[in-house]
């Protein structure tokens, strides 16, 4: 088979620049690229006709040989061209970005070549979860309570079934196909590319008339109370998971989860570390002296706690199983009370002077007996 003059492969003439030569190349492989062609089994040939063309009037020295000889004066083994796909294009692939020309198509990457451009219909699509805290006083945090939450919940549209319309026909465009083919006329020559049918949203189905009460979205939006069950023995940070109820999914989506992260209130009096209650108790001198009997509040009623004689500021007695009942941990916390002896601020002249004489007495125990001896020998040392 006799070779075609290269000038008039690449359409260009005797006397075209360089960049002449490049930019018809670009067009030439462009339009008979053969990833594009591929129900054209003539593109692969022409493609590689233009590729050697090229080679040859892109070389100044092969070009003046070629100007000479014409094709004896050329080895005209330009190419090495061996079919495309994995291994590289087969020539300069940085000459030409295929990535841009098929972004410009396609509208997306390049992945997978052209057999995925058949359209599938609308994507489903799961909602995202959603974030809301909710506030607990101490006491709804350590027994459980029900809150009640306010919610905009996105729901199907009960009007349209979710259609977004109503009296539903055969799409007109796409003839209920979902499907539409279009022809781009492009510098890579003729597609035939199938998309999503926008009249229908690659559903098939359109509709007479708008629904009246989602306004064409399938979607409505609803204000509702949700009465949630908070179990006993939250603490601040935790999170409940209420499923279903984030944000809504399209195209058939599931919804997205809610969770509900709790900030507890601080107590007046109890004081929580984990599952243990902690509580200041005030003692009387004569109460931490003698010793009592006392009622104590805890987390389940009050109960009657004995404090033994000469209890000390800062004596801690453990009442077990009065911490937080976690059901969720499926644990019982403790209860640890601290003792605190308070001074009397105000007393009546008899008190005063019963403690008056109180102080006469020997009333030296070994504690403060010890610390007297420091202080002698501190005060000798200096
Ligand atoms: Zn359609
Ligand atoms: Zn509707």
């Amino acid at each position: 088979m006799d070779k075609r003059d290269y000038y008039e492969v690449l359409g260009v003439s005797k006397s075209a620049t360089e960049s002449e030569i490049k930019s018809a190349f670009r067009k030439l492989a462009k339009k008979y690229h053969p990833d594009l062609n591929k129900d054209d089994p003539t593109a692969a040939d022409k493609f590689k006709e233009a590729q050697e063309a090229y080679e040859v009037l892109s070389d100044e020295k092969k070009r003046k040989q070629y100007d000479q000889f014409g094709h004896a004066g050329v080895n005209s083994s330009a190419g090495g061209f061996g079919g495309f796909g994995g291994s590289g294009f087969g020539f300069d692939a940085s000459d030409i970005d295929l990535g841009d020309i098929f972004d410009s198509f396609f509208g997306g990457g390049f992945s997978g070549g052209f057999s995925n451009s058949r359209s599938s219909g609308p994507r489903r699509q799961d909602g995202s979860d959603v974030l809301r805290r909710m506030n607990l006083t101490f006491e709804e945090a350590i027994y459980g309570c029900e809150k009640d939450l306010e919610l905009d919940v996105v729901e199907e549209c009960s009007t349209c079934k979710g259609n977004g319309g109503l009296n539903s026909k055969t799409c007109n465009k796409c003839h209920g196909s979902g499907t539409i083919t279009t022809e781009q006329h492009t510098i890579l020559g003729s597609f035939l590319s199938k998309s999503t049918c926008p009249d229908c949203r690659g559903t098939g189905k359109t509709y007479e008339k708008e629904c009246p009460d989602c306004h064409g979205k399938g979607q409505v939006k609803k204000h509702k109370t949700l009465t949630i069950n908070v179990p006993a023995g939250i603490s601040s940070g935790d999170r409940l998971r209420v499923a279903k109820k984030g944000n809504p999914g399209a195209n058939g989506g599931l919804p997205g989860d809610l969770y509900l992260e709790f900030i507890v209130a601080e107590h007046e009096y109890f004081k929580r570390e984990n599952d243990d209650i902690y509580l200041d108790v005030p003692l009387s001198i004569t109460e931490a002296i003698l010793g009592c009997k006392k009622e104590i509040p805890t987390l389940y009623g009050t109960i009657k706690l004995n404090i033994p004689a000469a209890t000390d500021s800062g004596d801690i007695q453990r009442i077990k199983g009065k911490g937080v009942d976690n059901k969720a941990k499926r644990s019982k916390g403790n209860m640890y009370v601290t003792f605190k002896v308070v001074t009397p601020k105000k007393l009546s002249r008899e008190q005063k002077k019963i403690i008056e004489q109180l102080s006469k007495t020997d009333l030296v125990d070994s504690e403060i007996e010890r610390f007297s001896l420091f202080t002698e020998k501190n005060s000798k040392r200096i």
